[in-house]
C-alpha cells in the first residue's frame, strides 16, 4: 500500500541558507524541532515547508531561484518572508509575546496589535504556500507556536485535509493562558487540527481546561466534539535520534575532540550545561548555585570546573540582550573571585558549537546541570543520556523540564533552590559508578525504546486513528440518497411511529435549562404530522409531566416524561410504567444538598420520582470534578437501593432502577404494528430509545458524537427541514 505524503510545516526548515558575496550555502538549523525531525523527514516521503533563514528583501531574484532549487533536492520548501515580517511576526509576537506567555514569563510578555496582525499575515503566507502544494491525501503536521493559527485557516480552505498539530513548547495554565487578548482566536486556531500533540501531560491538561473554561468544550478519553468534528488531545513526549548520539563516540573527530578536552582539562571533574542563551533556562539561578557549591565546598575548588555552552538566541530581543549581559557580568564575577592561576571555575563558551564537539562535551562531562525555569522537553538532557554508552556521569535535571517526566533516575531538582541544586552537585560527584551505570541504562533504555522516529511514528498513526474514527461518524451522516429512501418507506407505509425527543431535538439545546414554550412553528409542525391519521407522534423527554401538559394540552400527541417515568396516551391521562417508590429520596438527598452547597452555582431538581444535581451553572472544572466526585459516592449509597445513576449534559440523575426512555420506547412499540418507526434524539437519555427499537426504524443522532442511532444529523434545525420533507412528500 502507498504510504501517505507527509508535509511537515515548521517556522524553519531544518536547513538555514546564508549568502556569502553571491554564493549560497546551507547548514544544519539548530534548536530541538530541526535537529529531531531531520532524521524522520530523511526517512518518510516528506516535503518540509518553513522559512529557510534569509530575508528575501536582502536577496536578488536569482538567489531566491538558486534556494528554491537547491532545496528542492533536500525535498524542502521554502516559504519566504521579509525583514519587517520577521521582526514583527518573529522577533516580535512569537518571542516577545508566546514564547514569555507560554513559559509562565507573564512579566515580559508584550501585547501589541500590529505584532499580532503580522502573526495572522505570515501564518496565511504558510496557509497559501501549503494549498499551492497539498495533494488531497497529504498528511500535514504543523509544528509550534509559531503557526498556531494555521490548522484552522488550512481547515476553512480545506475541510477534509488531514492535520496534526505539535506544540513543543509548555501550553501554560489556563489562568495564565487567559492572559492573551487574543486567547480565543489563538485556541480557535489550534482546533483546526485533527490530532493535538504535547510533550507531557500537564500541558495536555492545561490546553483541555482552557478548552473548557473558554468554550464550554467538555472532553473524554483527550476527544473533543468540537463543532461537528471529533479532535483528539493527546501527549507525545518527543524522543531523539538515539542511535545518532549513542555511537557518536565511534566518530573520529569526536575521539580527537575528547582527547583535547581530557589533555586541558586534566583530571577535573566536569560540569556542563548547554542551552540557547534564554531567560527560560535558568542561566543566572544556575550560575548562583554553583557558586554557592563552591562557597560551601571548599575542598572542591581547582578540583572541579563548570563548562558552560551557551547558544547565542533571539539577540534581537531586549531581554535577551540584557540577559546576555547579566551572563557575562556573573561569569566573570565567580571566575575573577575563585580563579587561581592554574584553574577558572567557569569555562563560557557564547557559541554554537559542531555536532562531534558537543557529543566529545557530553561523553566526558561527569554531571551534565541542565536547570531551566521552564522547558517545552529539554533535548539535551536525554542527548547527554544517550551519548554515555560507558555509562558514567550523573543527570541533575530541573524538575521544570518536559524531560524530567521520563527521566526520573536523575537528580530532579527545584531550578530555584540553589541548596538543592548544591547539594545534588556534591552527591553526583560522589555517586559511585555502580549506582551512575544502573540509573543511566534504565533512562537509555527508554530513550531508546521512543526514539524520534517511533514518536514521530506514533503520531502519525494516532492522527491516522482520529481520521478513521472521523470517517465512522461520516459513513453515518444521512446522506440524501438515505434520505430519499426513509421519504420512499414513510409513504408506502400505513402505520407510523414518531418517538422525538424535546430538548436539543424539536427546539435548540440553547434553551434547555429555560421553561420555554414550543414555539407556533413547531406547534405546527407536529399538528401537520398528526392531521395524517397515518401518523402517531410521542414527545419522549425528560421534563416533569406538568410542564409537557400544559405545553401540549391542546395537542393529542403521545408523550413521554421524566426520562420514561410517566406516559400520556391521551390528552391529562397520566401513567407510570410500573409501580414507583419516593422512599429513597430522604436517603439521597441530604449527599446532594452537601454537593450544592460544596459547588458554587449547582442545584437540585426534584422530580416527581427522580433528584437531578446540575452543574451547568458552576466552573466548568469544578463542576465536571466534583459531579465525578458525586458519582462515585453514589454508586456507594445506592448499591442496595434500586437506583440507577445516570451521567447527562451537566446533570447527574437518580432514578429507580429500570425507568427509561427505552422502556417508554417499548411500550409504545407494542401498541401496533408499525410499518414505520422513526427517533430522534440527542441526549445520553436517547440512546435506551435507539437500542429498543426493532431493526427495521430509523433512529437519528442530533449532533456528531458517536452513537447508537443508524444516523447522525447537525442540528435541530435539520430536524425540523427532514419533518418537513417527509409531510410534503
Ligand atoms: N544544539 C545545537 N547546537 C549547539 C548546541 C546544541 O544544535 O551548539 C542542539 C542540541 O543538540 C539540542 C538542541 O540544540 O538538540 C536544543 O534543544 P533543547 O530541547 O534542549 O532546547 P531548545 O533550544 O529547543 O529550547
Amino acid at each position: 500500500m502507498k504510504m501517505a505524503r507527509i508535509l511537515i510545516v515548521s517556522n524553519r526548515l531544518p536547513v538555514t541558507a546564508s549568502k556569502n558575496k553571491d554564493k549560497i550555502s546551507f547548514l544544519p538549523s539548530a534548536g530541538g524541532l530541526a535537529t529531531g525531525m531531520s532524521s524522520f523527514h530523511q526517512d518518510y516521503d516528506c516535503q518540509w515547508i518553513g522559512w529557510p533563514g534569509l530575508v528575501k528583501d536582502k536577496i536578488g531574484e536569482k538567489s531566491i531561484q538558486e534556494i528554491i532549487t537547491k532545496l528542492e533536492k533536500l525535498n524542502n520548501y521554502p516559504v519566504f518572508l521579509s525583514q519587517s515580517q520577521i521582526q514583527a511576526y518573529y522577533n516580535g509576537f512569537c518571542n516577545k509575546t508566546i514564547w514569555p506567555l507560554f513559559h509562565s514569563f507573564t512579566q515580559y510578555a508584550v501585547y501589541q496589535n500590529s505584532l499580532w496582525e503580522e502573526y495572522n499575515r505570515v501564518n496565511k503566507i504558510f496557509c497559501q504556500t501549503i494549498l499551492n502544494t497539498a495533494r488531497p491525501d497529504d498528511i500535514i503536521w504543523v509544528h509550534d507556536y509559531q503557526l498556531m493559527l494555521l490548522p484552522k485557516m488550512l481547515r476553512q480552505k480545506r475541510p477534509d485535509l488531514t492535520i496534526g498539530f505539535f506544540l513543543h513548547i509548555p501550553f501554560p495554565p489556563q489562568e495564565i493562558y487567559r492572559l492573551l487578548p487574543w486567547r480565543d482566536e489563538i485556541l480557535e486556531g489550534i482546533l483546526g487540527a485533527d490530532l493535538i500533540g504535547f510533550h507531557t501531560y500537564d500541558y495536555v491538561r492545561n490546553f483541555l481546561d482552557s478548552v473548557l473554561r473558554l468554550f464550554g468544550y467538555e472532553s473524554s478519553m483527550g476527544y473533543i466534539n468540537y463543532q461537528n468534528r471529533i479532535l483528539k488531545v493527546d501527549t507525545f513526549p518527543m524522543g531523539i535520534d538515539y542511535e545518532r548520539f549513542s555511537s557518536s563516540i565511534l566518530n573520529p573527530d569526536t575521539k580527537k575532540e575528547i582527547e583535547k578536552i581530557r589533555d586541558q582539562i586534566g583530571e577535573k571533574k566536569i560540569i556542563l550545561s548547554i542551552d540557547r542563551m534564554d531567560y527560560t533556562k535558568g542561566i543566572i539561578k544556575r550560575l548562583e548555585a554553583f557558586e554557592f557549591f563552591l562557597q560551601k565546598n571548599p575542598e572542591y575548588l581547582e578540583k572541579v570546573i563548570l563548562i558552560m555552552v551557551v547558544v547565542p538566541s533571539r539577540i534581537r530581543v531586549k531581554q535577551y540582550q540584557q540577559l546576555k549581559q547579566q551572563v557575562d557580568e556573573l561569569v566573570g564575577e565567580i571566575n575573577g573571585k575563585y580563579a587561581t592561576i592554574g584553574w577558572s571555575p567557569i569555562r563560557y563558551l557564547f557559541q554554537s558549537i559542531p555536532f562531534y564537539e558537543l557529543t566529545a562535551l557530553y561523553y566526558v562531562a561527569d554531571i551534565a546541570l541542565l536547570t531551566p525555569l521552564k522547558d517545552g522537553m529539554n533535548l539535551v538532557a536525554k542527548e547527554f543520556i544517550a551519548t554515555k554508552n560507558n555509562n558514567k556521569g550523573v543527570l541533575i535535571l530541573s524538575e521544570m523540564a518536559g524531560a524530567a517526566n521520563e527521566l526520573g533516575e536523575a537528580l530532579i531538582v527545584n531550578p530555584n533552590n540553589r541548596e538543592q541544586i548544591s547539594w545534588s552537585i556534591k552527591y553526583a560527584l560522589n555517586m559511585s559508578d555502580k549506582i551512575q551505570k544502573k540509573r543511566n541504562q534504565i533512562m537509555q533504555k527508554r530513550l531508546k525504546n521512543y526514539h524520534v522516529k517511533k514518536w514521530a511514528d506514533d503520531f502519525k498513526e494516532s492522527l491516522l486513528q482520529v481520521k478513521s474514527r472521523q470517517a465512522e461518524f461520516s459513513a453515518k451522516d444521512l446522506s440524501p440518497k438515505k434520505r430519499l429512501e426513509m421519504i420512499e418507506d414513510y409513504q408506502k407505509s400505513k402505520n407510523r411511529l414518531f418517538l422525538l425527543d424535546y430538548d436539543g431535538t424539536l427546539i435548540s439545546n440553547t434553551y434547555k435549562f429555560k421553561k420555554i414554550k414550543p414555539s407556533k412553528k413547531i406547534l405546527n409542525l407536529i399538528q401537520q404530522l398528526i392531521q395524517d391519521k397515518k401518523n402517531q407522534v410521542v414527545i419522549v423527554s425528560g421534563r416533569e409531566k406538568d410542564t409537557l401538559e400544559k405545553w401540549f394540552a391542546d395537542i393529542n400527541i403521545g408523550l413521554v416524561a421524566g426520562h420514561g417515568t410517566w406516559l400520556r396516551e391521551r390528552i391529562g391521562q397520566w401513567k407510570t410504567v410500573k409501580p414507583l417508590s419516593n422512599k429513597w429520596k430522604t436517603q439521597i438527598k441530604p449527599l446532594l444538598e452537601l454537593y450544592v452547597n460544596r459547588t458554587p452555582g449547582s442545584f437540585i431538581q426534584e422530580k416527581e420520582y427522580s433528584l437531578a444535581w446540575h452543574y451547568i451553572k458552576t466552573d466548568p472544572s469544578f463542576g465536571q470534578m466534583r459531579a465525578l466526585e458525586l458519582k462515585s459516592s453514589l454508586l456507594f449509597l445506592t448499591s442496595n437501593l434500586n437506583l440507577e445513576i445516570l451521567h447527562g449534559e451537566k446533570v447527574i440523575e437518580i432514578k429507580p432502577m429500570g425507568i427509561s426512555k427505552g422502556l417508554s420506547a417499548d411500550y409504545w412499540i407494542s401498541q401496533k404494528d408499525w410499518d414505520f418507526i422513526l427517533a430522534i434524539g440527542d441526549d445520553w437519555s436517547d440512546e435506551d430509545t435507539f437500542q429498543n427499537l426493532p431493526d427495521s426504524a430509523y433512529s437519528i443522532k442530533v449532533g456528531t458524537r458517536s452513537s447508537l442511532s443508524k444516523y447522525n444529523i447537525k442540528s435541530s434545525i435539520e430536524v425540523k427541514t427532514l419533518l418537513k420533507e417527509l409531510i410534503s412528500k
